[in-house]
Formats: structure tokens, sequence, C-alpha cells
């Protein structure tokens, strides 16, 4: 029989490997700018048409190549930069595989002028889908500038999968943003169509902050530095009270080179502990420096991911450099989430958080314990001041003393029976230091969330039984996710068994969720547990009970009876942190009596 196998031809090779490399117009800008700072230009400019789709041009003024070299640099594992394996564990440079070239130019119409600085003649180069069209000499500045025109063009599939242009643009604004971040030494100048995006003159990083991010950023910065004969760690964190809802303004660098890093990432936020609003993220760029035997870069060709010999030691000095920082800018004293009501908040947050912000801890009982504590000492202190209450105070205390009231104490009968609903949305009901406003979608959230997470806990729950049982077919993946959850599903009170193909039939659902029906409630849970996965990460247990609080809560616009009102009140109040919602929002608010008289002019 006749020999069969054969090698691919390099056009097919190299579209192959290209697949791997050039995923978008985003990775074509970065492996192009990287070359550029590999190549040390002091000068790099981007020019993009369509969002990326129609051309992407990087011209620069650092060392070129000789015609020879263009040519080659065309050629897959062609590299100036290792020439034997154990380089790939010293490596400085950006790139080193000298693959993303021969990839770009197998499925892209690739335009290549370069100069050496000795020479007085540069090189041109046409190549369309791996075919070199074109080789001469041409006058050309000092240094290269790349142009990659109709990306994917010869691989039609590849093409149609890209996405819109606001979002290719924004992959691109991505990549941008690192890179410049990451060599605020360097001039960049991004141009859009015939918009300038950004001209960022060389300087400081903190220049190349704001000149990214905008002038506010000035005064958000703390700097941040920390040596060890390890790792040594530099760079700037947004104070917290700038923190944001979502993330995206975290940068982390390693030996320079952007990297993803959950760990990492966790080590700054428990250097934040107890001073950020939850679920909120503080802008960060930060760069460690590590000796590269101490590093394995090569594990994935978009180089986004990194390991560690020691992870340890490094999220040791990442969160002692972070704790720092704020710590010498005296953040903590000044932090004040929000107004008035939210003294209440910083009280029971830190106590929530004194231990360690790890889900588990959070929830103990000792903690819950502590809280409870804090929460008696606030209505003593209100007691005490109550009688007060008559003599004008001063305007400090009395919007302390306001403050901190426990609102949720025994009232006047005149009191309980203004307990009323607004526009299906809100409790409303007077307290003594003035009128509570009560959102009854997020508190029954946050009374649901805490319900769960202690379910989760004690992997045991009642169930209500179905007095008809229902079938539910899921998508296969859903189908498989729901029985990889099983106990944890189990546990928040549903009880359910295979029925078929991909089909549950659902016995019980958790109790006292009457309003929802057992079918709806399941594939909402699924629904909004991938939801939150892709978004916010977070571990199986808080994103179970996060999932299910927000599909089986009291929605706006549901009319609720008085009973109903009272529990939801009590239940809120029972809380271990009941002024937010467990994405973060207020659950209540306090229209002070302060407030209401500054209304009337009285003080
Ligand atoms: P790598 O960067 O991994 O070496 P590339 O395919 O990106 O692989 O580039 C191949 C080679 O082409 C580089 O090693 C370098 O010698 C040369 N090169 C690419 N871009 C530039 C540039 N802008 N200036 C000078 N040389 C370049
Ligand atoms: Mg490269």
């Amino acid at each position: 029989m006749a020999d069969i196998i054969q090698l691919l031809p390099d056009s097919i090779a190299n579209q192959i490997a290209a697949g791997e490399v050039v995923q978008r117009p985003a990775s074509a800008v970065k492996e192009l700018i990287e070359n550029s700072i590999d190549a040390d230009a002091k000068n790099i400019k981007l020019i993009i048409k369509d969002a990326g789709k129609a051309l992407i041009q990087v011209i620069d003024d650092g060392k070129g190549m000789s015609e020879t070299d263009a040519r080659m640099s065309l050629e897959r594992h062609a590299t100036s930069k290792i020439r034997k394996a154990e380089d790939l564990f010293t490596l400085r440079t950006m790139g080193f595989r000298g693959e993303a070239l021969a990839s770009i130019a197998a499925v892209a119409q690739v335009e290549i002028k370069t100069r050496l600085a000795v020479d007085e003649l540069g090189t041109l180069i046409v190549v369309e889908g791996s075919e070199v069209k074109k080789q001469e000499a041409a006058a050309t500045e000092r240094g290269t500038s790349i142009s990659v025109k109709n990306l994917f063009y010869n691989i039609p599939a590849r093409r149609n999968f890209l996405k819109s242009n606001p979002v290719e643009l924004r992959h691109i604004i991505d990549e941008f943003q690192r890179l410049a971040l990451a060599n605020s030494e360097l001039g960049f100048i991004f141009i859009q169509g015939d918009e300038i995006v950004y001209d960022l003159p060389a300087g400081k990083l903190s220049q190349r902050i704001v000149g990214l991010f905008g002038k506010g950023y000035q005064e958000q910065l703390a700097p941040c530095q920390e040596e060890t004969s390890l790792a040594s760690v530099k760079g700037y964190v947004g104070k917290p009270e700038f923190a944001r809802k979502t993330r995206g303004e975290q940068f982390l660098f390693v030996n320079r080179r952007f990297i993803r890093s959950n760990y990492i990432h966790h080590a700054v936020m428990s250097a934040f502990e107890g001073l950020l609003p939850e679920n909120s993220f503080p802008f960060y760029v930060l760069f460690i420096e590590i000796d590269p035997k101490h590093i394995d870069v090569n594990v994935h060709p978009t180089k986004t991911e990194i390991k560690f010999d020691d992870e340890r030691a490094v999220y040791a000095v990442v969160r002692s450099a972070v704790r720092q920082a704020i710590g010498t800018h005296n953040l903590t004293p000044t932090i004040d989430f929000d107004a008035d009501v939210n003294i209440i908040s910083k009280l029971s947050q830190s106590a929530a958080q004194s231990k360690d912000v790890y889900f588990e801890e959070r929830f103990s009982t000792a903690l819950h314990k502590s809280n409870q504590e804090n929460w008696e000492k606030l209505f003593e202190e209100r007691e005490k001041t109550l009688p007060q209450r008559d003599i004008t105070p001063e305007p400090q205390t009395m919007r302390f003393e306001s403050a901190l009231n426990k609102p949720e104490q025994p009232e006047t009968a005149l009191e309980e029976k203004f307990l009323f609903q607004l526009h299906n949305q809100y409790l409303i009901r007077p307290v003594k230091n003035g009128l509570m406003i009560i959102d009854q979608q997020l508190a029954h959230e946050r009374i649901l969330f805490e319900r769960f997470v202690n379910q989760l806990k004690n992997k045991a729950s009642d169930s209500q039984q179905s007095l008809f049982p229902q079938t539910v077919t899921l998508s296969a993946s859903d189908f498989a996710l729901v029985m990889e959850m099983e106990k944890e599903i189990t546990a928040l009170g549903f009880r359910f068994e295979v029925f078929g193909k991909n089909a549950l039939l659902i016995n019980g659902v958790p109790p006292n969720l009457a309003r929802a029906g057992e079918k709806a409630l399941l594939e909402g849970l699924v629904e909004q547990f991938k939801i939150n996965q892709s978004e916010l990460a977070l571990p199986i247990n808080e994103n179970l009970a996060r999932a299910l609080a927000k599909k089986a809560c009291i929605k706006s616009g549901q009319k609720l009876v008085k009973e109903e009102m009272q529990s939801l009140i009590e239940g809120l109040f029972a809380c271990l942190t009941p002024n937010y919602s467990p994405d973060g929002k207020p659950t209540f608010f306090i229209f002070d009596n302060l407030k209401i008289e500054s209304y009337f002019n009285r003080q």
C-alpha cells in the first residue's frame, strides 16, 4: 500500500496556526505592536479602519529589517528572539514563537515596508494568503510599517464569525490600553478612521493612566511599591471610593506582559477587604517583576496566562503592596460609602467582613452574633439619645443618632398602622428618626439570598412537595450542569429525578416561593446561574444562592398584603447585611427628620 502521510503545505499549516494566534483584529494589533516594542521603537502609531476588518496598520521608528530578514520574518518559526529551547525561560521580549507574522500573512493581505538605519533604501514586500506577490527596494522611513488588509479575506467562515464593529473595536482598545500602560516611556498614537482615539506622549505611568482614562483618575490613584527577594510590585491602585460595579479596569502585568490571574486578582481584592461595597472592583495597574525562571509563560499562544512556581509568595507580595498603598494614603477612615443610613452599613459591613471576605466565613455564626450585638448596641444608643429628641440637638449628633437607629423595633400603634405600599414597589413606614422606604424586591432578594446561603452551608433544606410534579426538558449542557450540582440544588430545596433524556421530573421546590411555578423556578435558576458565571465568576454556592434569590424574590409591581409587608421587614432586619441586596444595591433608605425639617426651613 502506498504511503499516505504528507507534510502539509506551508500555506495550510500557517492558516491552521493562524487560527490560534489571530483570533480577531485585536490579536493582530497586539502582535504587531509587540513586534514594534521588541524592535526598540520609541514611537508607535496604530491606524485602523472598519474596526480593523478593513485595515490594521502599525508604524514604528524601531530598528527595521534588512531585506533578507523582512522576507524571513514571514516564515513560520522564524524569529530573531530565541535560538535554543532554554532561551524560552529567560524570555524578556514579548514575542518569541516566530509565528505571528507568518500567521497574519496567511489570512490577510499584508504589506511590509521597512528600513534599517544604516541603509539608504528600504524594502517593500506584499504577501497575500502566504503568497509573496511583490518584493522590491523602496524608499521608506527608518523603522517598519506593516499593514494588514482584509483580515480573513480568504477564510469566509472566520470573517463572518467576527463580531460587530463596536465589539471588535472594544477588543482593540483593550489590547491597546494594555500595551500603552506597560510601555509609558513610548509614544503612542491610535487613529481609527479619521479620528484620533488616543495621542499619548512618552511619560510616566501616572501620566499614561490619565492619558488613557481621563483627568478624573488623577485624584484617585494611590501609588504602590513593594520589593522582596522573589519579586517586586509597582504601580497604582484606585482609592476604594472610586471602585466600580463593573470589572474591566484591572490591569496586571508580569514582566510587562499583561496577564489574567484570578489568583492575583484575589490578592488585590483581599487587600481592599472591608473597604469596598459589595461587588465593586477597584481600579488597578500593577506590575510584577520576577525572574523569568520563576514563571512559565509558554502556556498558551495568546500568552495571557502564566504560571508562577511559587504562587503563594507572589500572592503575599501583591497583597502587602496594595495594603500599604491603601494604608499610607490613610484611606480607611475617610471612606463613606454612601450617605446617611449607610453608617449602619459601614458598621455591619465591617463586622461582617472583619474576619475574612471568604464566603463561608462571612456567614459563620460567630459573625452573626457579633453583628447582632452591634445592632443591639445601636439600639441602646438610640434609647439613650431619644429623650433629647425634642431639644434641638447638635445637627451632627442628631444625624449620627438618626442614622444609627435600628429602625425595626417595637413601634407605636400609630406607626404600625402606617405601613403601606407605594406603587406596588416600595414599603413605606414611619420610624422614629424619619420615614423609611424599603425596596420590596431588593429586600426580598437579600432575605432569600441569606436563607439559601445557610441551606447550602448546612447542606439541608425543607422542600415543598408538588401536588402535580412537573417535567422540564433542558438542553444537554444545562442538563449536565444541573446534574453536576445536584447536591447543591437539592440543598436549596428542589427535589427531582431524571425523567428520560435531558429531562427532569420536579417533585418539590423550596418552600414559600409559591408565586413562581416549579418549572419556571428551576429554568430561571439555571439561566441566572449561567449569567452570573460569565459575568461575575462567583464560587458555585454563592452563585446558586444569588441566582435563585434573584429569580424567586418578590418583584416590583407585585401587590402585597399587610402581613407580607410586615414579614418582609422583619426578615430583612434579621439579615446579616440588611442594607444591601446581594449585588450591592441599597435595600432601604431613611428620609430622616432633619432632612424633612430642612425642607420647611425649620432649622
Ligand atoms: P516573533 O515576534 O515571535 O519573533 P513574529 O512573527 O512576530 O515572531 O516576527 C518575526 C520576526 O520579524 C521577529 O523576530 C523580528 O525579527 C522581525 N520583526 C517583526 N516585526 C518587526 C518590526 N516592527 N521591526 C523589526 N523587526 C520586526
Ligand atoms: Mg512577534
